[in-house]
């Protein structure tokens, strides 16, 4: 952690944002241990690794949900810290679908300048690409730690790409950062696992500074007439916070936290029409969803928001989503 932080930090006992920081190993990056206190009411949030902890002890929902990602990962393999290095640009479906849809998003986001929140960031390559993609600040948010599966692993793309951004360990439903910080907040594949949908959109609304935007991509969404079927997910086997939310729902969380919402099409759906092929999405337990009907939907109508609301009811594809706060 970089003193820089502290003007956007606050105490998540007292919501004072008179912190102090103090270091007992630094390097010449960042403070790598030492701690945070609050002037206020003197509450201390310990820094471990250059990762400030705001997250404390968790909720029972949160700790269930450290401990099914270290179940996840078992045992690191030798190989993991030059996969992390790929990422999101790995040689398989699932992977492919997110860099596409990454890729497409990014060259939207206005960068220059900008201070970025990169919500329930995970391993943290988001935050690498849009810190190396040119944005002021970048600070990664997450309430796992351990490398390969959290905030730690950004030691390895600092390290290769020598480049900084901040990393904090908190609870994206109660983010420890003061009202209107942000100029862009963005998530990959993180929200789906709030426990409350709408608290984290009230958060992220929070933190946004106005006519802010936040880009949500890669979320899983379900059709409206699909069961909400969620047996033999491994994730939500190893306690892992999992839900799968129709479009309807998706919409009603951000308007409810009074950001606009404008919906996009995932990356493939585009490259699908610009090509004149049905595409096909891998989603809801592995089930095959494909879009047969792409050659009639032209691509005039494909930025009108009640066309799209419809296509994400019918079709089980990731949320790519623009919020905007006025
Ligand atoms: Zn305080």
């Amino acid at each position: 952690m970089r003193s820089e932080l502290l003007s956007t930090l606050i105490c998540l006992n007292c919501g004072s944002g008179q912190m102090k920081l103090a270091s007992t190993m630094s390097d010449d990056r960042e403070v790598r241990e030492g701690s945070v206190q609050c002037r206020h009411c003197e509450a201390q949030y310990s820094i471990t690794n250059g990762i400030v902890d705001m997250l404390g002890e968790p909720p029972d929902w949160i700790a269930k949900e450290q401990q099914g990602w270290l179940t996840l990962l078992g045992e690191p393999a030798p190989a993991l810290a030059e996969q992390m290095l790929l990422l999101p640009y790995l040689p398989d479906p699932h992977w492919q679908e997110h860099a596409g849809n990454f890729n497409e998003i990014i060259d939207r986001i206005d960068l220059h300048d900008a201070a970025v929140l990169d919500v329930g960031s995970g391993r943290t390559w988001s935050a690498r690409w849009l810190k190396r993609r040119g944005a002021r600040q970048v600070v990664a948010c997450d309430v796992l730690r351990a490398k390969y599966i959290g905030l730690e692993t950004a030691d390895i793309f600092m390290e290769a790409d020598n480049i900084f951004f901040e990393r904090v360990l908190c609870d994206m439903e109660r983010l420890p950062f003061a009202s209107g910080s942000y100029d862009v907040i963005f998530t990959t594949a993180s929200l789906h696992h709030a426990n409350d949908l709408t608290r984290a959109f009230t958060e992220i609304a929070r933190v946004l500074r106005s006519n802010g935007r936040a880009f949500i991509i890669n979320e899983p969404v379900r059709r409206l007439r699909s069961p909400v079927n969620m047996h033999g997910n491994l994730e939500i086997e190893v306690g892992i916070n999992e839900h799968i939310y129709t479009i309807d729902e998706w919409l009603k969380a951000v308007k409810k936290a009074g950001l606009r919402p404008q919906l996009l099409l995932p990356d493939a759906v585009i490259r699908s029409v610009k090509q004149q092929k049905p595409t096909q999405f891998i989603l809801e337990n592995n089930q095959v969803n494909y879009l047969p009907w792409i050659n009639i939907l032209g691509r005039h109508i494909m930025g009108l928001q009640s066309v799209l609301v419809r296509v994400y009811q019918n079709h089980a594809i990731p949320l790519m989503l623009i919020a905007h706060k006025c």
